[in-house]
């Protein structure tokens, strides 16, 4: 990535302000999933031992401009404290008097939390005054919020206007490389795999893939829109009926550019969706009236797995099922175990793939699990990502 990194600017007595994406599950005041508190430990503890003054800023939930105690970042400040083995200080806001003051106390080497920024309007809508009083909180600049990267907000994109120099953090760096490289440098042959809900998230990926991958696996709810627009009832099962004709468009994309389109020639099917609920495997490529598919069948696993054998490089977003209610994990778990077994390179896409991987136990056998779901999908559809576009161009 061609901008300016934390490790290489002196941090040393500086008020160095991170953006972090600290936008995690609360249960009852206490977080309940710190995966991403621990992502963003690496850039953070970096600063903190190059004697910075390190003020942390993040987004939580969304309070829609307005005060909610409820979406305080405290119970993220004394979590934070707990992983960092010391003291990590809350300011009672993240702009204003009472801020500086707090910002003005942080010594070297210690850790400040500003509270939630989107109780401010101006966050969302990237106001000036906002990003301005932002910035006069500290000399350098910092994002490490992947997760928020896609959004052009005063955090994220505004801010940088007003600092001396704006630098990416360690995770937000890392996503870059490892996804820039899918689109710039990938080895192939390159494989997609595609699936979850909806059509419409993932259909920009799959036009911007288009001409890049040798093949593309379908599968998830997203497949029965394709097979819908190819022509075959689907029964129950999940059809977006107004992409039927995107859905026709990019099929004859890929057959023009020759690349291999494959749906999932038979299904999981039941007639809900419901833990423990009596399937039943079907051959496609129609589904029976009354009838749900809800996950792969195992031909296709087959079919899927033997395609990402021989694979140098593989993007995965979207599970193959309904993998949250079992029996209906068993196709999504199937091709992660595929995608561990393969040598190539494996980058990992969505939130709920990231957890299908985890769950599935296979976690640690991925090259890469990207920390934005959101972000990452406008970054392999081609679009450039304003709170990356903003950091500053290394010289
Ligand atoms: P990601 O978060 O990885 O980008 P999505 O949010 O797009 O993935 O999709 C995940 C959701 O898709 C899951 O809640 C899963 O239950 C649902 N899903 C997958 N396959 C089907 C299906 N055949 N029918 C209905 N829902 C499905
Ligand atoms: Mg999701």
């Amino acid at each position: 990535m061609n901008k300016v990194c934390i490790d290489e600017l002196e941090l040393n007595n500086r008020r160095v302000l991170i953006r972090v994406d600290f936008n995690v599950p609360l249960e009852e005041g206490r977080v309940s999933d710190d995966t991403r508190i621990h992502e963003v430990l690496p850039t953070i503890r970096y600063a903190r031992d190059q004697k910075a003054k390190v003020i942390l800023c993040s987004h939580l939930g969304r309070p829609k401009g307005k005060l909610s105690p409820a979406l305080s970042l405290r119970p993220v400040a004394e979590h934070l404290s707990t992983l960092l083995e010391g003291p990590v200080a809350m300011a009672g806001d993240c702009v204003g008097e009472g801020v500086q003051a707090a910002v003005a106390r942080v010594r070297p080497g210690e850790v400040l939390l500003l509270e939630n920024l989107r109780f401010h309007p101006g966050e969302e809508q990237n106001a000036e005054a906002f990003a301005q009083a932002l910035a006069g909180l500290c000399d350098v600049y910092v994002n490490d919020a992947f997760g928020a990267a896609h959004r052009a907000h005063a955090s994220t994109a505004g801010i940088t206007r007003f600092v001396p120099v704006a630098a990416s953090g360690f995770l937000l760096k890392m996503e870059i490389d490892h996804l820039g490289k899918l689109l710039a440098a990938p080895e192939h042959p390159f494989v997609a795999i595609l699936g979850g809900a909806k059509v419409s998230d993932k259909i920009g990926v799959v036009k911007n893939l288009i001409g890049r991958v040798e093949s593309f696996l379908l599968g998830g709810a997203m497949a029965y829109t394709f097979l819908r627009a190819a022509g075959y009832s689907m029964g129950k099962s999940l059809v977006e009926e107004d992409k039927l004709e995107v859905a026709r468009e990019t099929m004859k994309a890929a057959r023009k550019a020759k690349v291999a389109f494959l749906l999932p020639p038979d299904h999981v099917v039941a007639d809900r969706i419901e833990p423990n609920v009596p399937i039943r495997v079907v051959e496609g490529p129609e589904i029976p009236e009354g009838w749900m598919a809800l996950d792969i069948g195992p031909q296709t696993r087959e079919a899927f797995a033997v395609v990402i054998r021989g694979a140098r490089t593989i993007f995965w977003n979207g599970p193959m099922g309904v993998f949250e209610t079992p029996p209906l994990h068993e196709g999504t778990w199937a091709i992660a175990a595929a995608v561990a077994a393969s040598g190539g390179t494996s980058i990992i896409g969505g939130g709920d793939t990231a957890a299908a991987v985890v769950q599935a136990g296979l976690a640690d056998k991925m090259s890469h699990i990207s920390t934005g779901g959101g972000a990452s999908l406008e970054f392999l559809e081609g679009r450039e990502l304003p709170g990356v576009a903003a950091l500053s161009d290394r010289r």
